[in-house]
């Protein structure tokens, strides 16, 4: 499941830009999707080591690493559990969930906080268990994301991502290790997202190539506003894109005000990462 990949680097005919790249992520797979898919990647490669067969993971009732695990499971023949965040609900993505076969336990907002602490409450004694950290977030999770650097036939003087845990961006910089004239570009989707910084520097070190734009959350965690949703018909229509109002929306808006901002150039060579996760548009129909 982890061989082949389908990821191209495609150029956007989109003004004011004369050299913007996508690089898309969103292609490999429809469930194992964009940066879920880098950040299994190695996990299950761990867990296949250690001969465990139970994925244990955590997440929001939108979450798309809730959906890629359960899709890898199933198609791993593995077993697969989930913690989900907040009261029982029903949508989409847990649907997808519960038909590869995913068990889902919803726990309260405090009980969620501490995630060791429910693994060892169900799963101590359970030898066949495997911790995987909400998002995927882990050492694994940062060298299947750095992987996508390799990839790159071309030098960018800027690479963007959009981030939650930061995981993805950590990877991305530990990539770009070798090419000191990149500028990493980190687009947070959650407010007072301060803690990102320290957070990708506990895997990476301290860099000068990290900026991160805290202004584009929209509000917070899936959060949106009429501007961003003009901007994701306008976008998606003018490039045949599809982008999720979650994360990648986000990205493309920062990118476009940065320009405007003058702080990125329309001449600039410029690489925006698609990570996938489309299937956020389901928990966003009414908004469109
Ligand atoms: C999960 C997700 C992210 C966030 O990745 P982190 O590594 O947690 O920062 C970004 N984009 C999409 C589409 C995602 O599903």
């Amino acid at each position: 499941m982890f061989e082949k990949l389908n990821s191209p680097i495609e150029k956007l005919n989109l003004a004011p830009f004369n050299q913007l790249f996508v690089k898309r992520d969103d292609l490999i797979d429809p469930y194992i999707s964009g940066n879920k898919w880098r950040k299994l990647k190695f996990l299950l490669a761990k867990a296949a080591a250690e001969k465990k067969n139970h994925l244990v993971t955590f997440g929001g009732a939108f979450s798309n690493h809730l959906v890629a695990t359960a899709a890898a499971a199933a198609r791993a023949k593995l077993k697969a559990t989930a913690f989900v965040r907040g009261e029982e609900v029903q949508n989409e993505m847990l649907l997808l969930c519960k038909l590869w076969g995913m068990r889902l336990i919803f726990v309260d907002r405090i009980r969620y906080r501490d995630k060791r602490e429910l693994f060892d409450q169900h799963f101590l004694n359970d030898e066949d268990a495997f911790f995987i950290d909400e998002g995927g977030a882990s050492a694994e999770a940062v060298k299947g994301c750095a992987e996508i650097i390799d990839e790159l036939d071309n030098h960018y003087q800027h690479i963007f991502c959009a981030a939650g845990t930061g995981t993805t961006a950590a990877g991305l910089l530990k990539g770009l290790q070798n090419f000191a004239n990149t500028q990493l570009h980190v687009v947070p989707v959650l407010k007072d997202a301060g803690f990102i910084q320290p957070e990708i520097e506990k895997y990476t070190g301290k860099s000068n190539q990290l900026f991160i734009h805290l202004d584009y959350h929209f509000g917070g965690y899936a959060k949106v506003n009429t501007e961003l949703i003009t901007f994701i018909k306008y976008f998606v229509s003018q490039t045949g894109i599809l982008v999720d109002p979650v994360y990648t929306a986000k990205m493309f808006f920062a990118i476009g005000d940065l320009q405007k901002k003058g702080i990125i150039q329309a001449d600039d060579k410029i690489l925006a990462l698609h990570t996938g996760g489309l299937l956020g548009l389901m928990g966003m129909k009414n908004r469109f």
